[in-house]
């Protein structure tokens, strides 16, 4: 541009009168003579003349105004030269110039020649010129340029120059520089120039393309103002034909850029409502959806697309869901509702405040085609807390001992003198009473009691616990003989009678009465590798499109509901032409299926109960398929802004005929997944207070290989409340003479069901005082999982964690000999049996009650916190406290945790107004970690104590009950992209490896905090450590993946077990035993 815009002026010596000032006119005659031999132009040497020029002027009155006098070339010869210097060595030299003010003089030099009458035309071309290439160096530009009155003088120039195309470009240009300004963009339009700019632009053209592609870029900056957008809404039309005739007759695409200016405007125009109603009423939707589409085949042309995509998106009329009510549908009376917060909120909304307008004048556009991805909680924000007293210890108001002494009840373990106990099997028998209840030993004799276990019934592939399994089958006929897998080696601690009767005490808002296949049949993990996909270019673009395509043409949509929790009778399917949907079971929490194409359905999420969001978990059966149909799934109402699902996870699948085929697993499924904002959103007072805030589409293609099959689609791997109890049990069975296990019942929750708590450890090795004192001074580690029912990963690593802590190996034997393990396995039992994603039935997230929990609302963080404040109480604070988690939008496994100096230290409090001391000790476990366990990541751990997280229990049980090493301990749902794992999705295998590897890091910790302790079993401590080194070496150059089974825990426990059993006794006393 730069070239084209130089300006080749010859010189005359004798015009030149500058009569007076010898040394003035002595350096102009210097800088003539260079600007003639323009090639050999020395910059050093110019800049250095210039220099001498400027300090007269800008020193002498008498110079200046002789200089810019009538007649004289003095400024020309300037300017020139100035052109010849920049075009030689421009960045350097202009910024040279910008710092000794020249941008002043030259601004002076405007209004000067603008006094003029008239002004000369060449004089302001090449002021304009000049002006247009410093302007940008200068942040000052447009502030100078309107207070000295340039500004004004380069509009009126403009308006009078209409037609005067070589002086309008240089004077746009200058607009241009000024426009980033908002006053000088306000203050511009109403000066006419929107209007002005109207007149410049017009339609295709082969002549002054360069003045129509500066004009449309000076007006598409001019409407960023919202001001002036209102001003130019009556030109949408213009714009949107213009465009069209730039599209139709710019064949060769040589215009790329006046095409996109023109969408420029147009885009910057529909940010305002009038706008967007402008576009829709000048058939906006169809020019740009015809045109885009057009363009596809070329990819040159994408930047036009995208545009068009973004302006279509924004204009696309605003809609509320297709529901009665965002409000979820199925309601939990509370025994007291809360006097603020959130469900009360909720409860106090005026009917119908669902209802969408599209009120606001929002600039939408923060939202870019290419979402990137949502800034970390931790990366640099404000959310840091930096009231130095909420991140000391809390002065301790804690409540009276007399009121904690009740839970001594819970820590049996810690009075136990096994007088009379000795080598009975311990069991508490769930207890339904709250704290008040019984305490109840039973000496337990055998895992099935009772009567004979009820089969599931196979019609419609659902059981209801009303009708014998014999009938059904003879109703059935041979189709309804269902073969169950035979998982029992793979899954030895899955059982589908047992899982059925777990079932039938499980209670549920919906009082669901049907039991889900992948629940019944258990899930056995595949052994090949499921990869992060890579996002296949200009996916989310075609599903837009074919969403716009609703709208275009509406006669090819069919808008059929065939699923609704909202009407009692769900309406009934015809022969075939539609998919079934079904969620009623536990976990469940699809609301409304709508069948948009023959194909393509959009599936609406419940909000968690007793709330009007909170939708992300999924979890719903589809049968009825066609095999081979190219299926697309809209989930409609997401809520978050990006998700994994733009990042390479697929959604889980499980289907019933590969189950009884022998494969009962889950597998990663789906292709063109993409998660984007769609045109559906709520009212700013069913947002609770926010702006009107839109939903998100997650969407999925998938074809079924299987006739007759029934699949299940998931957020992640779904671990219902039932499997927990199932598992509880299966665990009990694996229980050995040297293991401790006892099974509490905290609480109930608010919806009837028991909220388990876990107590493991060894049995002391004799009655000797010596051992029952060992026995009961080991250090407490207390770990919690599943706050948030969506998280199902966090249930997952738990099961791994029970397991290993169960297992028969002598790490798990050593760790139980290390620590009393306190578990509560579930804390949100709830939000897991009614499928919601985030709350407990008060509607409330549990993880930011840690601060004030109520008895009656929040009871099982009530106990849980009660539980730890009783050991602060007695000196027993946990050694570790881990609250296991999901996280939707990282990868890989990470922790938070809590520093006092990590916190400060991102904060710049000053630091030495407190003495900070603080031990390193919390950064030991993650550290061990990210060393053994390869889906673990230090690099994304935390020790940051954010305000917003103030009362989760990381932060409360750090604060309160003063436990340095509390942790959050987060997993992916995705996959991971460091480590073994790197570019792999993350499964159930790899997450239970995770939880064991949990443990097998305790016993480490337990090394490092208090070596002599463990002297007796250094042995087998050398052996951990050499055998994880081997294996980090391994992993290092093997490419495969494990085989199952070949997780490092079966590795250690292998070699272990080998050792063992050869060679070097457990402990000084006993032989060890195997079972
Ligand atoms: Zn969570």
């Amino acid at each position: 541009m730069f070239d084209c815009l130089s300006v080749k002026i010859t010189y005359n010596l004798c015009n030149l009168s500058v009569p007076c000032n010898s040394r003035v006119l002595m350096l102009f005659g210097q800088l003539e003579k260079l600007n003639r031999e323009s090639m050999l132009v020395d910059p050093e040497i110019a800049r250095q003349i210039t220099a001498k020029v400027l300090h007269l002027i800008q020193t002498q009155e008498k110079t200046r105004k002789e200089i810019m006098s009538k007649g004289s070339s003095g400024m020309e010869v300037i300017l020139a030269t100035l052109e010849v210097i920049n075009a030689k060595n421009r960045a350097h030299m202009i910024g040279v110039f910008v710092s000794k003010g020249g941008t002043g003089i030259l601004l002076q030099l405007v209004i000067s020649a603008s006094k003029e009458s008239p002004p000369s035309e060449e004089v302001m071309l090449q002021l304009h010129s000049v002006l247009a290439k410093v302007g940008p160096k200068d942040r000052k530009f447009g502030v100078k340029a309107r207070l000295n009155g340039a500004l004004n003088v380069t509009v009126n120039l403009l308006k009078q120059n209409l037609q005067n195309h070589k002086l309008l470009l240089p004077c746009l240009l200058v607009l241009q520089v000024c426009l980033p300004s908002a006053v000088n963009a306000v203050s511009l339009g109403k000066n006419g120039v929107v209007e002005l700019m109207f007149k410049i632009i017009g339609p295709y053209s082969k002549k002054n393309t360069s003045l129509l592609k500066v004009s449309l870029d000076t007006l598409g900056a001019l409407l960023k103002s919202k001001t002036n957008a209102r001003r130019a809404v009556v030109h949408v039309p213009v714009l949107l034909y213009i465009y069209h005739d730039w599209h139709r007759n710019d064949t060769c695409h040589r215009h790329i850029l006046i095409r996109k200016g023109i969408l420029g405007c147009l885009k910057n125009i529909t940010n305002i409502k009038l706008g967007r109603k402008a576009f829709i009423d000048a058939d906006g939707m169809r020019i740009l959806y015809n045109t885009s589409t057009e363009c596809l085949p070329v990819r040159t042309l994408d930047p036009l697309i995208n545009t068009s995509s973004l302006i279509m998106r924004k204009c696309f009329p605003k809609n509320r869901l297709p529901l009665p009510t965002i409000k979820s549908v199925f309601h939990h009376q509370l025994l007291r509702v809360p006097a603020g917060g959130p469900v009360a909120q909720l409860y106090n909304q005026p009917l119908g405040v669902d209802d969408v307008v599209d009120e606001s004048d929002d600039n939408e556009d923060a939202e870019a085609e290419n979402e990137v991805e949502e800034k970390d909680h931790h990366a640099g924000n404000d959310d840091i807390e930096t009231d130095i007293n909420k991140l000391r210890p809390k002065e301790t108001h804690s409540r009276p001992f007399e009121e904690l002494k009740i839970y001594e009840r819970f820590f049996m373990e810690l009075s136990e003198d096994f007088q009379v106990m000795q080598y009975i099997f311990l069991c508490l028998q769930f207890n339904n009473s709250i704290l008040g209840g019984a305490f109840i030993f039973l000496v337990y004799t055998c895992t099935s009691v009772g009567s004979a276990p009820i089969r599931p019934q196979f019609l419609p592939w659902t059981w209801t616990p009303s009708t014998s399994p014999r009938t059904k089958m003879e109703e059935g006929g041979e189709g309804a003989v269902l073969q169950v897998p035979d998982t029992a080696l793979l899954l030895p601690l899955h059982d589908p009678d047992l899982y059925v009767e777990m079932v039938k005490s499980t209670c549920s808002v919906p009082q669901f009465s049907e039991v889900a296949y992948p629940d019944y049949f258990g899930h056995v993990a595949p052994t090949f590798r499921e990869h992060i996909l890579e996002r296949v270019y200009g996916v989310q673009r075609t599903k837009i499109f074919q969403d716009i395509e609703r709208l275009i043409h509406p006669n090819d949509i069919l808008d059929k509901v065939v699923y609704d929790l909202d009407i009692q009778s769900c309406p009934v399917i015809d022969g075939g032409e539609s998919l079934k949907f079904n969620s009623q079971f536990e976990s469940g929490n699809l609301r409304k299926a709508v069948q948009v194409r023959k194909f393509e359905y959009d599936l609406v999420l419940n909000s968690d109960i007793n709330s009007n969001h909170y939708h992300q978990w999924f979890y719903f059966e589809v049968s009825g398929m066609r095999v081979g149909a190219p299926y697309r799934f809209n989930i409609i109402n997401c809520e978050k802004s990006n998700s994994q699902f733009n990042y390479g996870m697929q959604v889980l699948m499980y289907s019933v005929q590969e189950a009884i085929s022998g494969r009962p697993r889950w597998v990663r499924t789906g292709t063109d997944i993409c998660y984007y904002k769609n045109h559906f959103s709520r009212s700013s007072i069913a947002a609770g207070g926010q702006k009107g805030k839109s939903y998100y589409t997650m969407t999925f293609s998938m074809t079924f290989n299987h006739k007759d099959d029934v699949c299940y689609f998931a957020y992640h791997y779904p671990y219902t409340y039932s499997t927990l109890k199932m598992h509880l049990q299966k665990l009990e069975a694996l229980r050995t003479p040297q293991t401790y296990l006892r099974e509490d019942v905290l609480c109930e929750t608010l919806g009837g069901n028991s909220c388990p708590l876990l107590t493991i450890t060894a049995m002391p090795e004799s009655t000797s005082n010596d051992q029952i004192c060992q026995f009961r001074n080991r250090p407490l580690v207390f770990l919690s999982s599943r706050v948030h029912p969506g998280e199902t990963n966090a249930s997952w690593v738990m099961k791994g964690t029970l397991e290993f802590l169960m297992g028969s190996s002598p790490l798990a034997q050593s760790l139980r000999e290390a620590y009393i393990f306190k578990i509560v396995p579930m804390l949100n039992p709830d939000g897991v049996v009614n499928g919601n994603h985030r709350c407990s039935l008060s509607g409330e997230d549990l993880n930011r009650q840690w601060q004030n929990p109520s008895p009656e609302l929040h009871p099982t963080i009530y106990h849980t916190k009660s539980l730890l404040q009783y050991l602060a109480a007695i000196q027993r604070a946990p050694l570790v406290f881990c609250d296991y988690h999901g996280h939707s939008r990282k990868k890989n496994v990470f922790m938070y945790g809590c520093s006092l100096k990590e916190t400060v230290w991102e904060t710049n409090i000053s630091a030495t107004s407190c003495e900070l001391h603080e031990d390193l000790g919390y950064r030991t476990l993650p550290k061990i970690l990210s060393q053994m366990a390869p889906a673990f990541s230090m690099a994304s751990c935390s020790f940051v104590v954010e305000r917003s997280k103030e009362a989760t229990a990381r932060v409360v049980v750090w604060r309160e009950i003063g436990v340095q090493r509390s942790y959050t301990m987060e997993s992916t749902l995705c996959g991971c992209d460091q480590g073994k794992y790197k570019g792999l999705q993350i499964g159930t295998r790899e997450l239970e490896e995770m939880g064991a590897q949990f443990c097998v890091a305790l016993l480490r910790l337990k090394r490092q905090t208090s070596p002599l302790k463990l002297r007796n079993h250094a042995h087998l401590l050398d052996v951990e450590s050499d055998l994880m080194e081997t294996r980090c070496k391994v992993s290092r150059s093997d490419t495969h993946t494990p085989s199952p089974g070949h997780s490092l825990t079966r590795t250690l426990t292998d070699k272990l077990t080998l050792i063992r059993s050869h060679t070097i006794p457990l402990t000084n006393n006993k032989p060890y035993m195997v079972h």
